[in-house]
């Protein structure tokens, strides 16, 4: 999108939708890593923080952690849901191919008002996920393991894909690694930082860091009978 060509409104939304998935990093959400993922200067960034501060959206001191207010945190899951909804338009209703739902949803679903929100939730049949497989309610815990963490040799069921920028996706979506499909970890190789995956379609050999963005559900303890960690 050109530059100024978005509202204030529309760069505040995107904003608290950035802290809110930053937040959930163990990492947490920084000026530096804010001004990275947006590809800005961390003075701008400093400067949107001062304004979403005053808007009472968001807590920040220099240097620290910056974090959403109660109020910032419902505007970031009302964007969210919103964001989600307008995926699933395009890609159920619409029939627009997955690579690109992301980025035509960024635009949409900031034009989407609560009436229509309501609507499309029901048209829509009250979708859990977007189409990459992300809730569409952000207030439940994630039980989701980047794929490179899951054990090898046993068959996992994809649950989100965490990078959805059109190449990414395309080049997942051929390899058939898509939410709710099947894949098994071979191998991880570190020294080329590369890992074997299996789906039905094959075998492939990707990237490390390719293979992290694909989440899958939490394998359930088999053997020992113990319960899952509860944390995520
Ligand atoms: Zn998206
Ligand atoms: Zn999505």
């Amino acid at each position: 999108m050109a530059p100024g060509a978005e509202t204030l409104s529309q760069t505040i939304e995107e904003y608290v939708e950035t802290i809110h998935r930053f937040s959930r990093r163990p990492e947490g959400a920084s000026t530096t890593g804010l001004a990275k993922y947006l590809g800005v200067r961390p003075a701008t960034v400093s400067g949107m923080l001062r304004r979403l501060s005053a808007l009472g959206l968001v807590t920040y001191r220099r240097y620290r952690h910056i974090a959403l207010t109660e109020k910032g945190e419902r505007l970031a899951r009302d964007v969210i849901k919103r964001h989600r909804l307008a995926e699933r338009l395009l890609t159920d209703l619409l029939k627009m191919p997955l690579a690109e739902a992301h980025e035509e949803a960024r635009k949409l679903g900031h034009a989407v008002s609560p009436k229509v929100a309501a609507r499309l939730t029901e048209v829509l049949g009250s979708p859990k996920s977007c189409p990459h497989g992300h809730p569409v309610d952000v207030s439940g815990r994630d039980a989701t393991i980047p794929l490179t963490d899951a054990p090898t040799d046993r068959p996992m069921t994809i649950s989100r894909l965490d990078d959805e920028t059109a190449e990414v996706v395309r080049y997942l979506a051929d390899r058939g690694l898509l939410p709710g499909r099947k894949v098994i970890l071979r191998e991880v190789d570190p020294l080329n930082a590369t890992v074997a995956l299996e789906t039905e379609g094959g075998r492939y050999t990707v990237g490390y860091s390719l293979a992290a963005n694909i989440r899958v559900d939490r394998p359930k303890r088999r053997e020992k009978g113990s319960t899952s960690r509860s944390k995520d």
